[in-house]
């Protein structure tokens, strides 16, 4: 079994910490509290152990012994899983896993270099094994990594050019926005291009961003220059047979963001949650002349892609090779393909 800690019980850590515990081969050691809300209400119920960051005071004044500090969580774990708000995992790597030479995973909000390396399972498992850092990339990185490796295996790429259009804050979340506006990003290329770069380190892409009034995924528009000729058919094809994307059709009514959150909430799973890329069917297109491109548009589910990518890397840092079977291993608790 591999004992795994998670610090940073929150949008990320809570599914992360779920996931963890439905896995045959891992362990779930405990969550941390870094301050006390409903989130440390349901780790209790669940059965989690719970250990304190800066003293427990606020924990004990709402009712919650803590199981010891994180330095306990420390000494009892063979990984730690991070998902502390962005900037926060650096300062956690300097001031306890790299002095108790404890491995972690960090998320897509901190720097590539704070880890060293990028991962997204289908795409480089193997760069993550036996590593002691790893980031787990953002989930707008995820999304255009899972479907251009897909797209870059079967056709090739020259180029890429993505067009994120970004959810303005979480459903949970009351500080964030916009309410009422389309806020473009003022830089050129946003941040993802570079960022995909750091696990498909041959593909050219080149990306803008802008978020909008919403709390439902992102979706992405993406072109790519591709090096064979391509027909729409054999691309949905291809992406059908992609581990971890679903393709969506008009036909199921799913056109929108808001239509696949009410789907995967009535098929039942939990929170509700989406980790597939979802790419709509009548959204792929080609243009085939003397160039070859290759269109199409795809939602993501932020809270959630980035999920089944934390168990694997779990797996890839503590030895486990075979990264086709811990992408199994994981699909079947996650109920996905
Ligand atoms: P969040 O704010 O929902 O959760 C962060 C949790 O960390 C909270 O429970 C908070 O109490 C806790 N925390 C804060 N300071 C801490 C500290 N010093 N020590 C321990 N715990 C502390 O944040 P999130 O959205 O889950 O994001 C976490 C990471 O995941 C970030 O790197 C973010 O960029 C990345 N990420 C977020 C999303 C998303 O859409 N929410 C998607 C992919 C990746």
């Amino acid at each position: 079994m591999i004992k795994v800690g998670l610090v940073g019980y929150g949008t990320i850590g809570k599914r992360v910490a779920d996931a963890v515990a439905a896995q045959k081969d891992m362990k779930l050691a405990g969550v941390t509290a870094h301050t006390y809300s409903f989130n440390t209400e349901v780790a209790k119920q669940k059965g989690y152990r719970i250990f304190s960051i800066d003293g427990d005071s606020e924990l004990k004044e709402n009712g919650i012994k803590p199981d010891g500090t994180i330095k306990n969580l420390l000494e009892e774990v063979d990984i730690i899983v991070d998902a502390t708000p962005k900037k926060v995992g650096k300062e956690n790597l300097d001031n306890y896993y790299k002095p108790k030479k404890v491995k972690a995973i960090f998320q897509g909000g901190e720097k590539h270099e704070t880890a060293g390396t990028s991962f997204v399972a289908q795409c480089n498992y193997n760069e993550a094994l036996n590593r002691d850092y790893v980031r787990i990339v953002s989930c707008n990185t995820t999304g255009l990594c899972r479907t251009l490796d897909a797209v870059n295996k079967k056709y090739g790429i020259d180029s890429v050019h993505a067009t994120m259009i970004r959810r303005g804050a979480d459903p949970w979340d009351i500080y964030h926005g916009p309410i009422n506006a389309i806020v473009p990003v003022l830089e050129m290329p946003s941040h993802h291009g570079p960022d995909v770069r750091t696990v498909l380190h041959n593909v050219e892409i080149f990306t803008t961003a802008l978020s909008v009034p919403s709390t439902l995924m992102h979706i992405h528009a993406v072109t790519v220059d591709i090096k064979k000729k391509a027909k729409v058919d054999d691309v949905i094809e291809m992406f059908k047979n992609s581990t971890r994307i679903r393709v969506v059709r008009n036909a199921e009514h799913l056109r929108s963001t808001a239509e696949i959150m009410e789907f995967a909430r009535d098929m039942g799973r939990l929170r509700g949650d989406m980790p597939e890329i979802c790419i709509w069917k009548e959204a792929v297109g080609v243009i085939s002349n003397s160039y070859n491109k290759l269109l199409y548009m795809q939602a993501v589910h932020q809270e959630s892609d980035v999920v089944p990518e934390n168990v694997d890397c779990i797996r890839a840092m503590t030895g486990f090779k075979d990264g086709a079977k811990s992408i199994e291993m994981t699909n079947k608790t996650f109920g996905i393909k």
